[in-house]
Order: structure tokens, then C-alpha cells, then sequence
């Protein structure tokens, strides 16, 4: 055995302890469900394998703090007990199945274009998830992205200054743990250059994912207590289609809001 194979041995092994703690934690906080697990591992190891422990820092980090303010929020207002089961395998592969194709891709690219598609779509899920934890504190009414008329708390495409505060946090944290990413001279001027690309991207993925909220995503409408849903089951009843294209759900939003922040960190980065 090398050392190289000694080395990569042990770094598998922390990334397996790490796996199994966060893991065993998350299923049983029920940040998880079984095949969200699952997914969340199968993501995990693509990650570790492709880029090491310094990429599974950011996803980490996304990870646990955006399940830990998903709690917070859920336990401050135990109405919108819907919105906060466990996370799916679907739930988790919309989040995180661009990092993890980014991942791979360092493999056989191994330029900054990667690690930015890597960060960025990071980055917009992070702002996205912080928005809307965050936003849900809010004391006002969110206002639709594109009219600016109030809307429901929740509905898909509003915002609120909170939330927006929240999505800006997200993103800058998630901007600053790209340092662990660029190795070597961590803050050359092309590594801040870098950082500011992740954190825009965050933004432009969290706008995005407002706008396609506000215009595309398919809302149906509740025909035992009329409220306006993203659900096809209300009230323990099916909904009823009422705007949208039918299959652009939360999942395909969230999935449009990685891809786009990941996109936009990629080009930003040919031009580098
Ligand atoms: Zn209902």
C-alpha cells in the first residue's frame, strides 16, 4: 500500500464516521425520511469521492444548517406542519443532485468551472432554503415577486425583507466556505473573485427561483377550505388545478433554482 492509498483509506474513514453521525442524527431528528437518507448518502459519497473532505464542507454545512432552520420554523408556527415532513429522496436529489453531477464532473474537469457549478448551485439552494425559513418569521405579508400585491404566507413566488435578509445570509455563508475549496493561496485576489461569483450565483438562483415560484410552479386550490395550495392533497382531499404547468412542483422549482445558480457560477467562471 502507497501513500496515497494509506491516505485516501483514512480520509474514507472519517468521511464514514462523519456519514454515519450526521446520518443516524438527520434520520432521527427527521430532517430524513428513509429514501431521503438515502439520497442524502448517495450525494454525500459521490462528493467525498470526487472532491474529498474539502468539498463536503460546504454540503455539510448547507445541510445541517438549512435542516436546523427548517426545525426552528416549524416549531414557531405549527400551522404549516405540511410544509415541514421529513425530506424525500425527490426533495433531497432537487437540492443536491447538481452538486453532485458537479462533483463528477471535477473528475474528468477538473477547472474552476466545476467547483462553481459545485458552489453556486450550493449557494441558490442555501439562500433558497434560508429565504424561506427565515421568511417565515416575518410579522408582514409577503409580496408576489412580480405583481408586488401581498400574497399568503408561504405561497410560492412571494417575498419578504426578512427572507430576503435570510437569502443574502445564505448565500455569503455559503460563498465563505468555498475558501475550503480553493486551496492553496486562500485569498488571492482570484480566490475573492471566486467567492463573489458563488455568493452572486446564490442570489441569481434564489430570484430565479422566486420568478419560476411566482409564474410556472402549479398551484391547485383546496375544495374543502378553499385555501390556495402547492399540494395535490388538502384537507385529506385531492386539489384542484387552478394555475401553472402541472408538473412543475416545489421539486422542479427548487431543482431550476440549483441548476440556475450553478449555471450562472459556471459562465461567470469562463470569463475569469
Ligand atoms: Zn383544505
Amino acid at each position: 500500500m502507497d501513500f496515497i492509498t494509506i491516505t485516501f483509506a483514512y480520509k474514507l474513514m472519517i468521511w464514514l464516521i462523519v456519514a454515519s453521525v450526521i446520518g443516524v442524527y438527520s434520520y432521527e431528528a427527521k430532517f430524513l425520511d428513509l429514501g431521503g437518507l438515502v439520497a442524502a448518502m448517495m450525494i454525500g459519497t459521490i462528493i467525498f469521492i470526487s472532491g474529498g473532505l474539502r468539498w463536503i464542507a460546504p454540503l455539510v454545512l448547507f445541510f445541517l444548517l438549512s435542516s436546523i432552520l427548517t426545525r426552528l420554523a416549524a416549531s414557531s408556527q405549527k400551522s404549516r406542519k405540511v410544509e415541514h415532513s421529513p425530506r424525500t429522496a425527490k426533495q433531497v436529489f432537487a437540492n443536491g443532485g447538481v452538486a453532485a453531477a458537479a462533483a463528477l464532473g471535477y473528475l474528468f474537469y477538473p477547472e474552476t468551472g466545476m467547483q462553481l457549478l459545485f458552489l453556486g448551485s450550493l449557494a441558490a439552494a442555501t439562500s433558497d432554503t434560508w429565504s424561506t425559513e427565515i421568511g417565515s418569521f416575518s410579522k408582514r405579508k409577503p409580496r408576489m415577486i412580480t405583481t408586488f400585491r401581498r400574497v399568503d404566507k408561504g405561497a410560492s413566488g412571494g417575498i419578504t425583507l426578512t427572507g430576503s435578509a435570510g437569502g443574502i445570509g445564505g448565500a455569503l455563508l455559503l460563498g465563505l466556505s468555498g475558501m475550503l475549496i480553493f486551496t492553496g493561496d486562500s485569498l488571492s485576489y482570484y480566490t475573492s473573485i471566486a467567492i463573489y461569483i458563488v455568493i452572486f450565483a446564490g442570489l441569481f438562483g434564489n430570484i430565479i427561483d422566486s420568478l419560476v415560484g411566482a409564474l410556472l410552479q402549479s398551484k391547485f386550490v383546496c375544495g374543502v377550505c378553499a385555501t390556495m395550495t402547492e399540494h395535490r392533497l388538502h384537507c385529506d382531499e385531492p386539489t384542484t388545478h387552478k394555475s401553472g404547468i402541472i408538473f412543475i412542483d416545489n421539486e422542479v422549482v427548487n431543482f431550476v433554482c440549483a441548476l440556475s445558480g450553478g449555471v450562472f457560477a459556471f459562465i461567470a467562471a469562463q470569463n475569469l
